[in-house]
């Protein structure tokens, strides 16, 4: 019997360490992750999420408060911390108030941005996406876009060449938007919302990029995040101006913090690589 009983326990320990690898441990304790992203997008065109997908965020829900949506507009600035947000909330003022909500998400282990992508756009954790690394592979299981075009849904990514938004989600039959620069990106950005897509998601690499060379709190990055900020709020203001009802959301992978030599750098199972700010809104 106390055989059985210790099998039993060691193998709830090796689940129990598992799950907690996977998910990390910087976000013990903490709100909803990153991951519940595709099934609230879902629950907000009426399309069921599939059931293996982590649940939608009720917060977020309901600040559409039943209301149908038009479209989903996702700016995904790359390791935007919720510690820097925190730090630096005034900076985030406008875009906070133009806003409806903020909050705080858990990221996924490793916090790098393919895994964490990759997580937020197919509602399932590393280990059943199959990202587990810093590696940028399509994605062979279901994703958001997925889900959205067997709905009749039109999606499109518009991303800088390289990047894990920009290859991850290749192969399907969407367009992808593919420049250079962030300006380009931006341009583009702000084009496609007099288009008749469903689902526009952005991504802007420029914080992550700076925080890696100097510092997440050095200049040039604060210098970026305000970037990032600004564009945000030229596109809410774009898409405030139009009679589509649009949710929009600013939603970020990862977390980042300072190491030796001044650079900065993210992926550990810590406090200010696992935690990010989300921030969302409806037109
Ligand atoms: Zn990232």
């Amino acid at each position: 019997m106390n055989k059985i009983i210790g099998k039993i326990k060691s193998l709830a320990c090796l689940i129990f360490t598992k799950r907690r690898t996977d998910a990390g441990e910087g976000t013990e304790g903490l709100g909803e992750r990153i991951t519940t992203v595709t099934a609230t997008l879902l629950e907000l065109f009426d399309v069921k999420p599939p059931k293996n997908i982590e649940k939608a965020s009720r917060e977020v829900l309901n600040i559409c408060d039943g209301k149908k949506i038009d479209r989903a507009v996702i700016y995904n600035p790359d390791a935007i911390a919720w510690w820097l947000f925190e730090k630096y909330k005034d900076r985030f003022e406008k875009a906070i108030e133009i806003s409806d909500i903020y909050v705080q998400r858990a990221s996924v282990m490793p916090s790098v941005t393919p895994v964490c992508f990759a997580s937020m756009y197919t509602g399932l954790l590393p280990k059943y996406h199959g990202i587990r690394a810093y590696k940028k592979p399509v994605l062979k299981c279901k994703t958001i876009f997925d889900h959205m075009l067997e709905n009749g849904k039109k999606c499109c990514i518009v991303s800088t060449s390289g990047d894990s938004i920009s290859k991850i989600f290749l192969e399907r039959d969407m367009d992808y938007f593919i420049y250079d620069s962030i300006e380009e990106v931006n341009q583009k950005a702000l084009e496609v919302l007099d288009s008749d897509y469903d689902l526009v998601v952005i991504y802007n690499g420029n914080y992550d990029a700076k925080m890696h060379k100097f510092g997440p709190e050095s200049e040039e990055a604060i210098s970026a995040l305000d970037e990032n900020l600004e564009f945000y709020c030229k596109l809410i203001e774009k898409i405030k101006s139009s009679d589509k009802t649009t949710f929009f959301g600013f939603c970020s992978d990862h977390g980042c913090h300072e190491i030796d030599g001044e650079c900065g750098s993210h992926g550990l199972d810590t406090y200010e690589d696992m935690n990010v700010v989300h921030i969302y809104g409806v037109s």
